[in-house]
């Protein structure tokens, strides 16, 4: 898994982190707070009225819930961004659906958001879930679509129908009469686009849905696009009538944003985001995930997922998850992580370890120096941080070569991810839960 939504979530964590400072939080820093969450919105160039009534759903839970007088209102806020952004994505996720028979699969959206990448995306991964599949090619005006598609199923073993001289209603008809002699499961019809919404390309992917009737539609959206994804899609959804989405590019996608207008927008589901160029850059959609990756609450879920095949995954399960996680457990963590290359990304998706080491030091220099720093500490004050006075950090510092202000900042750190573990562990949908303990 790669890291998207960089931006959006660098923000996210620093109001968090402003909140997360404060024991009691006045109206005055909940306004300000909120206003934040909507501005960096608004930055990511989510639609204004999504912005606005994702404030005013908060905001509403705040009063209700009188969270101001309650222990720890900051983790309250941070949790109805959470859990509203989740609801927002969709709550939980929308899996393909199949016919009993013969599936048929029609893709649509405007040219270039990458209709034909993505076809070729879905065969391959209907084929790993053995499905017998067909792309079709429909898009006869771009000289070089049909090419393209035959190109990408070639290289990817799986068959392209296209039959020349014939309208794209009639390539679709042939084909799925094509597919039901010859035993195919799954058929994907990649449609025309064009670079705008236009009436004669709405009227013939209508006439396509009426000659073969799709168990989906997937509209398919490039990322990049903004606010206007959302424009485009319930352009779509009016006309021709859409069930599903494909967010396209978020590998380029800077600001974050459309992802969260689409659905609010649309009510459609997002089914899968394409995030690069191969065919292997397909992601099923998860709301409860993105959420995590745009707050910077990180990936739980796509780092085990990842993990799985090189790192012991049940104790890295019990380490998270034990009370006492002291010192010693993060540089374990830290040193089985760096087996993986422990790469800037990788790590950051891990909530709470990009508050911990800082975004900008995670990097190999500050692995060293607080690998360093832990090492130079007694297996006592490795187990029991709290015990570290002044004396034992300046014995630290001198031992470690490092700083005593590397080694404040350290504890300082660990004691703030100890709280994010904490936190976690006292949601409902909490870090424990998500890794399916
Ligand atoms: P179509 O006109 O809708 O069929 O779009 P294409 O499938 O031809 O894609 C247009 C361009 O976007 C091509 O250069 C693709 O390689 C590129 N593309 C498609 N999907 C992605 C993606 O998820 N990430 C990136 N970085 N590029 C993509």
């Amino acid at each position: 898994m790669k890291i998207f939504f960089e931006n959006i979530s660098n923000k996210f964590q620093k109001i968090f982190e402003s909140i997360n400072k404060k024991t009691r939080l006045s109206e005055k820093d909940i306004e300000q707070t909120l206003n934040d969450v909507k501005n960096t919105f608004l930055d990511a160039d989510v639609n204004l009225e999504v912005a606005r009534n994702f404030i005013k759903k908060i905001k509403e839970k705040i009063i209700n819930q009188n969270i101001i007088n309650s222990l720890t209102p900051s983790q309250h806020i941070i949790k109805f961004v959470n859990d509203e952004l989740v609801n927002d994505l969709g709550s939980i996720q929308s899996k393909l659906s199949f016919s009993n028979n013969l599936t048929i699969y029609m893709m649509v959206g405007l040219q270039g958001s990458g209709k034909t990448t993505h076809a070729c995306k879905l065969a391959v991964y209907l084929k790993k879930i053995n499905k017998k599949v067909m792309l079709v090619a429909c898009d006869i005006y771009r000289p070089a679509a049909v090419n393209q598609l035959k190109i990408l199923g070639e290289n990817n073993n799986v068959f392209v129908f296209f039959k020349e001289n014939k309208s794209p209603v009639e390539i679709a008809e042939l084909s799925t009469e094509y597919a039901l002699k010859n035993n195919f499961d799954c058929v994907l019809i990649d449609t025309a686009g064009r670079l705008n919404v236009d009436e004669n390309m709405m009227n013939e992917l209508k006439e396509i849905k009426r000659k073969v009737w799709p168990q989906e539609i997937f509209l398919v959206v490039d990322s990049m696009m903004g606010q206007e994804a959302a424009n485009v899609a319930k352009d779509f959804n009016n006309t021709v009538g859409i069930d599903s989405v494909i967010m396209t590019k978020l590998d380029s996608d800077t600001k974050g944003g459309s992802i969260l207008s689409i659905t609010s927008v649309t009510k459609k589901p997002i089914k899968f985001i394409g995030t690069g160029e191969k065919v292997s850059d397909l992601e099923e959609f998860f709301p409860d995930r993105i959420a995590s990756r745009i707050l910077g609450m990180g990936d739980v879920v796509g780092v085990i997922e990842k993990i799985e095949k090189n790192i012991d995954i049940k104790k890295t399960v019990k380490t998270f998850t034990k009370k006492d996680f002291d010192l010693q457990d993060f540089y374990d963590q830290m040193q089985s992580l760096k087996k993986l290359g422990s790469s800037k990304n990788f790590m950051s998706m891990i909530p709470g370890f990009s508050q911990m080491i800082g975004k900008s030091q995670l990097d190999d220099k500050a692995f060293f120096r607080n690998s360093a720093i832990i090492l130079s500490m007694t297996p006592k004050e490795r187990a029991n941080p709290d015990i570290i006075n002044g004396p034992r950090k300046k014995r630290i510092s001198l031992g470690s070569g490092q700083k005593i202000n590397d080694v404040n900042i350290l504890l300082k750190k660990f004691n703030d991810f100890k709280k994010i573990l904490k936190m976690f562990g006292n949601n409902k949908k909490s870090i424990f839960d998500m890794f399916g303990k």
